[in-house]
């Protein structure tokens, strides 16, 4: 740090400033964590100037020997950690892991079967604005209006009238379990390729707090930064029938040299993620998102499909009749991290939205409790409930902001990183 603080004060400055905002604040943003000091050393490593060009054995560049080594312990780490038969750690993230998804099952033009972007689905699952929705014919499957939970029988119909090449499940937003075994019969039943988009959960995965999605799928993407705490980056999981499909579909089809740098960092990852304190801290993740739900419904926000399953619930903050926009920024106001969000069957705009969307594993790696969560909960209840632009309201959020102050400090953010 001392040699980038002589040669650019100016981004050495950026960076002091965001660790004093990671420790200073909440983090409640749903696809963030913060990485070992081990991750960041091996991100931070001269791998980061090698070109790689093709696998471990396959170059097209030569002086690959170490960087070979870091891959196929990375993609041993993999196929151990989750039990696959074949992984590939090279996307750059999880949108390019898509990308090759696509790449490898599919032809422009071919239908996709996916969820609707604003009932929790990401913007690669069929979004008009993102390359699978202007290449590939999405098709939407729901949530039932009643449950707010998935509606497999839709997505049967769905996937019997319109015979997709794809079908994909895993989303942005969704707080509940999914079921990957009515997924796999669906499509069966229609002879579809099924794909998992574990970027959110892979890490409950690997810390055996929610069932694997890896026995049904023939392809699982993930990224390697949310709940699993690597690097930011992708990677994909799949059967052995697939894997030259998938190989091709990652390099030479949809990207060039692959970030050695980041594969070895999501080597570590996984050997942390295969540590029996990963699987502690995952159950800890699900538990002190349930803590925060609950919460937050004792302060009269309700839980979209009534509570949590995973590492983020959805609130819908109707009751309240504050926006998710203005919840989203009084609660940066406070130092409370977190993003607005639509709910389903939202009546307000994506820009406004009815909701917030809370995640909980920053702050368990941070060694945050259920009883801390709790508290947590009732800081944000304080902040939406406080008045806007009145002095009453200002000193409410000067109030949560040392309340804040108070709790970060006994269990602060990168304790022993230095500045
Ligand atoms: N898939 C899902 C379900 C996601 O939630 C995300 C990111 O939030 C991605 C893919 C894309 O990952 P990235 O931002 O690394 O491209």
């Amino acid at each position: 740090f001392d040699q980038l603080a002589a040669t650019d004060p100016e981004i050495a400055d950026i960076v002091v400033a965001e660790l004093d905002r990671l420790r200073d604040g909440l983090q409640l943003i749903a696809s963030e964590n913060l990485t070992s000091p081990a991750v960041l050393a091996a991100l931070g490593s001269t791998l980061s100037n090698k070109y790689a060009e093709g696998y471990p054995g396959h170059r097209y560049y030569g002086g690959c020997g170490e960087v070979d080594k870091a891959e196929l312990l990375a993609i041993d780490r993999a196929k151990t950690l989750f039990g696959a038969e074949h992984a590939n750690v090279q996307p750059h993230s999880g949108a390019s892991a898509n990308l090759a998804v696509y790449a490898a099952f599919a032809q422009p033009g071919d239908q996709i079967l996916a969820m609707n972007l604003p009932h929790g689905g990401h913007l690669t699952h069929g979004s008009k604005v993102n390359f699978s929705g202007r290449w590939f014919n999405a098709i939407p499957y729901h949530v039932d209006k009643r449950t707010e939970l998935i509606d497999y029988d839709e997505v049967r119909d769905l996937a019997l009238t319109h015979r997709p090449r794809i079908i994909v499940t895993g989303a942005t937003a969704y707080p509940r379990l999914i079921d990957f075994e009515a997924f796999r019969r669906i499509a069966d039943e229609v002879g579809a390729i099924l794909w998992v988009d574990a970027a959110h959960f892979i890490g409950l995965v690997a810390g055996k707090a929610i069932p694997s999605p890896v026995p049904y799928a023939d392809v699982v993407s993930a990224t390697t930064h949310k709940v699993l705490r690597g690097p930011r980056g992708g990677m994909l999981l799949c059967r052995a029938e697939h894997a030259k499909a998938i190989d091709k579909a990652v390099f030479p089809f949809t990207q060039g040299g692959p970030l050695m740098h980041s594969i070895a960092a999501k080597a570590v990852a996984f050997k942390e993620a295969a540590d029996p304190s990963f699987q502690a801290y995952a159950s800890s993740v699900t538990a002190n998102a349930s803590a925060l739900s609950k919460s937050l419904e004792a302060e009269g926000m309700r839980s979209v499909s009534g509570g949590t399953d995973t590492h983020l619930a959805l609130i819908d903050l109707r009751a309240t009749g504050v926006s998710g926009a203005d919840a989203e920024r009084r609660c940066d106001a406070a130092r409370i991290t977190l993003n607005k969000n639509a709910i389903p069957y939202d009546p307000a705009p994506p820009m406004v939205a009815s909701g917030i969307r809370v995640g909980s594993a920053a702050l368990t790696t941070q060694g945050f409790d259920t009883a801390d969560m709790t508290h947590v909960g009732a800081l944000i209840a304080r902040v939406v409930r406080a008045e806007a632009g009145t002095d009453a309201g200002d000193r409410e959020l000067a109030g949560v902001r040392a309340d804040v102050a108070e709790l970060v400090a006994t269990k602060p953010a990168y304790p022993h990183h230095g500045r």
